[in-house]
């Protein structure tokens, strides 16, 4: 087997949304890359793994084939490229790992202000304006209601106005595009976010141990984001209650403290936010010295 055959590749975003986050989280992950002159690939230096930086419409159906082990794209492509497998009666060959909580939108349908919306019903014999052909036919088949769909490419927003459809499914954050079109939203259908995929196909064992040391890696980074190492002093007679007030931690550790028997030292990684409400309630069960550390990274 040649030496390229044992390296892994991650799909990214060449330039969007997604691509910063996506390169921080890799770099997070302890992955430095060169990028290469025509900037479509990046070699890994100090890993055998290899970014292909592409249009993030591409990315599913590279991972799908193979092309890619991993790869780093919003649900709602993800979804869109499974609906329209699904309708050419071929099964999507990758499967979602992990949410990634960047990346936030809405697929939605939305209209122009005023109308008179309430509920899918209203859609039948409409006509809706989209991108997202799969997802809007599967939502619409679900609800059972007969619209036509009209494929826009891009700029779905100005449809209505064009006097091309009635409604739009459409990707939302802010809500600023809709408004400055005189739209509004009426129905989500989808809640978006970047999530990692990883291919169904066989791996050999080197480039599976691979594929599973970079999700364990990602696992570390992403559980470190809300934790906290959280070290305090309490009195024995109120440990039971001081661990209970400890957010989601699994068994502190206790340390006798020299020159006191009826004083202890506590250490947890908390793996939710640590609210000052919950530091004055540990403070009322009598702890003292308490310190909140950020944790840098995570192996369990
Ligand atoms: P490409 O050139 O890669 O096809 P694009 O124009 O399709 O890029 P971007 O606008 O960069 O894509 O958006 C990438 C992803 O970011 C979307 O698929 C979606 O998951 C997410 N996203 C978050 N907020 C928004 C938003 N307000 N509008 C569009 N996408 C958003
Ligand atoms: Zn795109």
């Amino acid at each position: 087997m040649d030496a390229s055959e044992q390296r892994i590749k991650i799909a990214v975003q060449k330039t969007g949304r997604l691509t910063d986050h996506s390169l921080h989280l890799l770099e997070r992950c302890g992955l430095k890359v060169t990028q290469s002159k025509d900037q479509l690939f990046c070699y890994g230096e100090n890993m055998p793994i290899d970014l292909l930086l592409v249009r993030d419409d591409d990315i599913p159906g590279l991972v799908s084939d193979d092309v890619c082990d991993l790869g780093i794209v919003g649900l709602n492509i993800v979804e869109e490229k499974r609906q329209a497998l699904l309708h050419d009666g071929r099964e999507a060959m990758f499967k979602q790992v992990f949410e990634l909580d960047f990346g936030h939108c809405r697929l939605s349908l939305a209209a122009p202000e005023g109308t008179d919306y309430r509920g899918p019903e209203s859609l039948n014999n409409r006509k809706i304006a989209t991108s997202y052909v799969g997802i809007l036919r599967d939502y619409l088949n679900k609800c059972g209601v007969a619209a036509e769909i009209v494929y826009f490419s891009g700029a779905v927003e100005i449809a209505p106005k064009l006097g091309r459809a009635d409604y739009i499914c459409d990707l939302v954050s802010t809500g600023s595009t809709l408004d400055a079109n005189g739209l509004a939203e009426v129905d989500v259908l989808l809640e978006s976010e970047a999530v990692v995929i990883q291919t169904r196909a066989e791996l050999s064992e080197d480039k599976q141990a691979l594929v599973d040391r970079m999700l364990q890696r990602l696992d570390g980074v992403l559980q470190v984001r809300e934790s906290k190492y959280i070290m305090l002093h309490a009195p024995r007679a109120a440990l039971g209650e001081i661990c209970d007030l400890l957010p989601g931690s699994e068994a502190p550790t206790v340390i006798p403290l020299e020159g006191t028997d009826d004083k202890v030292a506590v250490h947890a990684v908390c793996r939710e936010t640590v609210f000052w409400e919950t530091l004055e309630n540990l403070k009322s069960a009598g702890a003292s010295s308490l310190l909140v550390l950020p944790v840098e990274k995570m192996l369990a």
